[in-house]
């Protein structure tokens, strides 16, 4: 059986399999000790050995899955449909375009990525998903203050506003191969993730392009 280091995190949905949250290891034994898993739909990633009990003697032993169902009110509903829009930062911003720049294409780390507003804040530009997107430093400091159409750029990518499930992905520090397959069957049909997840399944080289061209 492949065993995972305890850092690994757990996929944790909720009863009717909405995904909800990344979890450590000490939240997932807690979930399973007071008995709020419903059931566990992923593969086993590890066994956490606890405490003695006093009453029978016997060590506790969980055997914690990759992706477990709770029980609970969960506030699913409301982020799995409707106009939800995840909070915006630089991390999963970066991840959603695939850590490339929008305007020259070319993939850098996070630590050298910018977020560029398409419009600038100055001209009234929102500080939103629709209107950010990943860029190099030398992008952003060529663009200035100015839309795109300004400063004769073209963005690669539309950018888009993550569902619920798009954004869990998009935080997932570490995602595994069946967690990964979980979350794309949440994600809408018109994902643009859809692409690069089925190449990093299929064992294929990451597409150069994250997002497709929509325009
Ligand atoms: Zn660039």
């Amino acid at each position: 059986m492949e065993r995972y280091s305890v850092s690994q995190e757990v996929l944790r949905t909720d009863v009717a399999g909405m995904p909800l949250e990344w979890i450590d290891y000490r939240d997932a034994v807690r979930l399973y000790h007071t008995e709020q898993v419903a059931y566990a739909c992923g593969k086993s990633i590890y066994t956490v050995r606890g405490g003695i009990n006093a009453l029978t003697g016997l060590r506790s032993v969980v055997d914690v899955s990759s992706i477990i169902a709770t029980h609970g009110n969960t506030h699913s509903l409301e982020r799995n449909t409707g106009n939800y829009s995840p909070p915006l930062n630089n991390r999963t911003l970066f991840r959603r375009d695939g850590n490339l720049c929008m305007y020259c294409a070319l993939p850098f780390r996070t630590s050298d990525l910018t977020r560029d507003h398409i419009t600038p804040l100055s001209q009234g530009g929102r500080d939103v998903w629709m209107n950010v997107v990943a860029a190099c430093r030398r992008c952003n400091n060529h663009k200035g203050g100015k839309t795109p159409e300004q400063a004769a750029m073209q963005l690669v990518a539309v950018p888009f506003t993550p569902t619920y499930a798009e954004y869990i992905y998009l935080k997932g520090r570490r995602v595994l191969a069946d967690q990964m397959a979980y979350l794309l069957t949440h994600f809408p049909r018109t994902s643009p993730l859809h692409a690069r997840l089925s190449g990093l399944m299929g064992g294929g080289r990451q597409p150069v392009l994250a997002v497709p061209n929509r325009r």
